[in-house]
């Protein structure tokens, strides 16, 4: 064996589970197989200017390397089983939350002391959201922002580069079961380890659609969430965002009962593309720092779509909705809310008569031409009830920006130690479609990490 634990990917599932494997075990042999680049050589060329859209890198620095996809995030680690994925169901409630608190305190150590945590725990917010039949989840929420996240980052990577065996730019092609353990294959060479961590996130979901089909391992999907990126001046929110950071806030309609959330709000944050798969789609970031923030709070609206049988292929009906709007948009489509319920698009000129700077260069369409009635429907209802809440939500000037969509990864089989069919093989974080986020993700990797020393 050349490795006695070999982890695939190094997002925050793969990075917690070798922090820990080297807390505890240091004598351990372990090698990191990331098929991004290293932290400081992440680099995405849109800048605005002469590159305005995404020009199909052969690794997207977005999404992958050192930090996975959460490392130009807003490093929102939320603190709660209420969202963000379902690794309670696997390994018990209060497992999951204190593993939560432990990465929390990681975090803290490497760089995030000073960043606040923010909590719904006693707020009078919840009240008037019932009063207005909204929901607020609970939820404690740490803000490390964009540039803190990325400081974390690079002083777990300072402290682990010396004990862990990196394989940057080093995609894993399958993995076989051989006499105890299992032979990694990459391009050029086959790692053989005891133990196999498999934690390649959404931008892996193909890969371990793959292995899983190769390996015989059971899997499932049926979830895709889809909708738009709303976009409105940071004092309309600013009362729950003061006080919460981020609120979910989960509403039913009337007219279908479907559920839509608020999802990854940003407080004087910025708006931007997102590549999956070469789709464009959109999300939202923040910054701690002051002074790289913007007038403009965002957040996202989303409906949950759950399909039954015959049909399977959820993330392939959000991925056809999301090419629909790159079609008629190039890209992503921004839209007032003003021009979308009067039933015409949004112009170039009616944006720049609007009160509201965007903070992403977006094609000014009609997302009616893109997203399902159904769909847009609820979003509309949506943003009259958060009205009632937060006066102005419902303005003309409002943006929307579409589509936003949240691709689940098929849920992969596993047990109560996130081990596969296969001993000694466990499949976390996103990868595994257990955990969306990245609190439960990387405490998905201290859990299986614990498991192997044990
Ligand atoms: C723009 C953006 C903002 C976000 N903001 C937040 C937020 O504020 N809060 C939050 O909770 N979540 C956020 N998320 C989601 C969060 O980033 C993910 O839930 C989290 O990163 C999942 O961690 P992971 O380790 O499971 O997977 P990932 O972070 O996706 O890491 C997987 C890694 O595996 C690598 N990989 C894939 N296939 C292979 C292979 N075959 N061989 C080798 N390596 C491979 C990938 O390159 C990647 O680096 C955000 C996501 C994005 C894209």
């Amino acid at each position: 064996m050349n490795y006695d634990v070999i982890i695939i990917g190094a997002g925050p599932g793969g990075i917690f589970a070798a922090y820990e494997l080297m807390i505890q075990k240091p004598e351990l042999k372990v090698a990191v197989f990331e098929s991004g680049h290293a932290l400081n050589k992440r680099f995405c060329p849109i800048d605005g200017n002469k590159i305005k859209s995404c020009i199909g890198c052969k690794s997207c620095s977005i999404m992958s390397g050192f930090g996975g996809a959460g490392a130009f995030s807003d490093g929102k680690y939320n603190i709660t089983n209420d969202f963000g994925g379902t690794l309670f169901e696997y390994i018990g409630k209060k497992n999951a939350l204190d593993l939560m608190r432990y990465v929390d305190e990681i975090n803290l150590k490497f760089g995030g002391e000073g960043t606040k945590l923010y909590s719904t725990a006693g707020t009078r917010f919840k009240t008037l959201c019932i009063q207005n039949d909204l929901h607020l989840l609970d939820a404690s929420v740490r803000h490390l922002g964009t540039d803190i996240n990325y400081i974390v980052l690079e002083n777990i990577f300072a402290f682990l580069e010396n004990k862990v065996d990196f394989f940057f730019d080093t995609p894993v092609d399958s993995i076989e079961a051989v006499e105890g353990g299992y032979a990694v294959k990459c391009k050029d060479n086959v790692y053989e380890c005891e133990k196999c961590i498999v934690s390649v996130g959404r931008s892996g979901s193909k890969w371990m659609e793959k292995v899983c089909k190769e390996l015989n391992i059971p899997t499932k999907s049926n979830r895709v969430d889809l909708g738009v990126r709303v976009e409105l001046p940071a004092t309309v929110f600013a009362h729950l965002t003061d006080e919460l950071y981020e609120s979910k806030i989960v509403y039913r309609t009337k007219q279908y009962g479907d559920k839509v959330r608020t999802f990854c709000m940003n407080p004087k944050g910025a708006v931007v593309n997102e590549n999956t798969n070469g789709i464009i789609t959109v999300n939202g970031h923040s910054y701690e720092d002051p002074s790289l923030q913007t007038e403009n709070t965002n957040f996202a609206l989303l409906v949950s779509k759950h399909f039954s049988e015959p049909f399977k292929d959820s993330n392939g009906y959000g991925e056809s909705i999301a090419r629909l709007s790159n079609m008629l948009g190039g890209g992503v489509i921004v839209q007032r809310f003003g021009d979308l319920i009067r039933g015409r698009r949004s112009t170039p000129k009616r944006m720049e008569d609007a009160f509201i700077t965007p903070t992403l260069q977006a094609t000014p369409g009609d997302l009616s031409l893109v997203l399902p009635k159904r769909l847009l429907d609820g979003i509309i209802e949506m943003i009259y009830a958060l009205d009632k809440v937060a006066p102005g939500t419902a303005n003309d000037d409002t943006l929307l920006y579409g589509v936003e969509v949240k691709f689940y990864n098929m849920e992969v089989e596993v047990n109560d130690k996130l081990e596969s069919r296969y001993k000694g093989l466990y499949i976390i974080g996103d990868g595994s479609g257990i955990t969306h986020s990245l609190s439960h993700a990387s405490a998905s990797g201290v859990h299986v990490a614990r498991d192997i020393v044990k």
